[in-house]
């Protein structure tokens, strides 16, 4: 009897175990639309490293910086580094290639213009030109990466605004330790770019937006269904009133204003 009481205590010690170990992930903010994604001993950085712009966006520090590019605690599980599009406050080419130098087993994924940039200013890009895979940023382009146990879904969705349309923009889907992170980049919020490629069906956790969603892209979310709502790219000058307003439309978005902000998600 009592060998029987204690199996079922160890397997309720190892469900739990279990339970924890697929069903959490800790997204944390490094500026701009900079997420890390950190779940199950894997982590997957978004548009981590940038020197910002003329606008004011937060822009992750030197300490945050170097944490990412020597894979330090808390950065120091990062198996992939994806970048949405070029755009100085998302990418910065110089730190894409140093990470890809000094971190012999990480691997990138970029649009073909952030391939390029890269090969521009690298100066051993043999060395990592095989560890960056290249997005389709066709019209209706997608493409599936697996790597390392992490499935990326990498969809076309044009940059918001006309006057950046020769900007490739790609949306991901990161499928992670049973968990769906989606990311938009600086999507353009209109529904069809998504409803395109039936991304009703994904069962998104998570999707992190840029500000601009918060008053156009309502149908979007609503399609989406994901379970939490980020909201990124937010000026610092106009997040207390962003704030306001936000809490009157929907209680539950999350908004990153500060650097390393991090939230916990329990699926
Ligand atoms: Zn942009």
């Amino acid at each position: 009897m009592r060998k029987v009481f204690c199996f079922f205590i160890l397997v309720g010690v190892f469900n739990t175990f279990l339970h924890s170990q697929t069903d959490s992930v800790k997204i944390g903010y490094t500026g701009n639309m900079g997420v890390s994604i950190t779940t199950g001993g894997d982590q997957v950085v978004i548009d981590a490293l940038h020197k910002g712009n003329e606008w004011g966006y937060l822009i992750p520090d030197e300490k945050i910086r170097d944490q990412i590019l020597s894979k330090e605690s808390p950065y120091g599980k990062i198996k992939i580094s994806l970048a949405t599009h070029w755009h100085t406050d998302h990418f910065n080419e110089e730190f894409a290639d140093e990470f890809l130098q000094r971190n012999l087993s990480a691997k990138k994924i970029g649009t073909q213009q952030i391939y390029e940039k890269i090969s521009d200013v690298s100066d051993n890009f043999e060395k990592i030109k095989k560890r960056i895979f290249i997005t389709d940023n066709s019209p209706k382009g997608k493409k599936i990466f697996d790597v390392d146990n992490i499935k990326v879904k990498a969809y076309n969705i044009p940059h918001y605004g006309a006057r950046h349309s020769d900007v490739q923009n790609s949306g991901y889907l990161v499928e992670i330790n049973g968990l769906r992170i989606f990311h938009a980049g600086d999507g353009d919020p209109g529904l069809e770019y998504y409803s395109q490629y039936n991304l009703d069906k994904e069962k998104i956790d998570i999707a992190i937006f840029p500000t601009w969603f918060i008053s156009r892209g309502g149908p979007v979310i609503n399609y989406l269904k994901p379970s939490k709502v980020i909201i990124t790219h937010i000026n610092p000058r106009g997040a207390d009133e962003l704030k306001t307003v936000t809490a009157i439309k929907r209680p539950d978005l999350i908004l990153f204003t500060e650097l390393e902000q991090e939230i916990t998600y329990n699926k």
